[in-house]
């Protein structure tokens, strides 16, 4: 599994690849970017709230891509790399 990229849980504590971040921590943040047909896509990731995708100065897209934009299926596959298909 991949470990997010910040957290700010005083659990964690900056330990951001122990088990209890990467599985359960709701404080765990993942920051990416998908590319489809060439256009990036920055996002961040949180097990709670789900993916946001961002613009480029990194502020949430007023309008987040309809459920049949083709960045889901990229998204799909991003998870599984992440948490190993045990997500
Ligand atoms: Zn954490």
């Amino acid at each position: 599994m991949k470990p997010p990229n910040f957290c700010n849980s005083i659990n964690c504590n900056g330990n951001l690849d122990k088990d209890y971040c990467i599985k359960g921590c709701s404080h765990a943040q993942w920051v990416d970017i998908l590319v489809v047909n060439g256009k990036k896509y920055p996002f961040e990731f949180n097990q709670r709230f789900g993916p946001v995708f961002l613009r480029k100065d990194g502020e949430p897209k007023v309008n987040q891509p309809s459920e049949k934009h083709p960045v889901w299926a990229e998204f799909e596959k991003w998870l599984k790399e992440v948490f190993n298909d045990k997500h």
